[in-house]
């Protein structure tokens, strides 16, 4: 399963996630990681097993942990097919198959970056 983590500006220099699978060895899969308006969002990936212990550890570290279960939604009816957003998502989320788009839920990892590539506004979150 994916978890979305924020960090708070305070916790950003440190290296919470590193500790936590030093001390627990869990078997942790980064999917993306940024810094926007001082605050910190990793998207990562754990076995269904391991979540609980995984989301207890980095709580108490003071950071945000939510299961990632909002998706990209596109509107068919405003998509033409262009083409644009495909090849900006990072985990090929976003595929070509008989010149029409589709978005393949599972692979995404809301990283965002195509919902402003689409000049037609036919991509947006969709909340779970
Ligand atoms: S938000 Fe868009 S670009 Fe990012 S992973 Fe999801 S489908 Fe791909
Ligand atoms: S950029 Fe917009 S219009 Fe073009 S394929 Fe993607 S969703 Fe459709």
């Amino acid at each position: 399963m994916k978890i979305f983590l924020k960090y708070p500006r305070n916790l950003l220099t440190k290296p919470i996630l590193s500790s936590i699978i030093l001390k627990t060895k869990l078997d942790i899969n980064i999917l993306q990681a940024k810094v926007a308006d001082s605050v910190g969002e990793y998207t990562i990936e754990i076995d269904d097993k391991d979540k609980d212990k995984f989301v207890d550890a980095i709580r108490k570290e003071g950071v945000i942990a939510e299961e990632l279960k909002d998706r990209i939604n596109l509107e068919r009816e405003k998509c033409i097919d262009c083409g644009a957003c495909v090849s900006l998502c990072p985990v090929s989320a976003l595929v070509m198959k008989n010149f029409e788009v589709g978005v393949e839920d599972e692979k995404c990892i809301l990283c965002g970056r195509c919902i402003n590539s689409c000049p037609f506004k036919a991509l947006s979150i969709k909340k779970a």
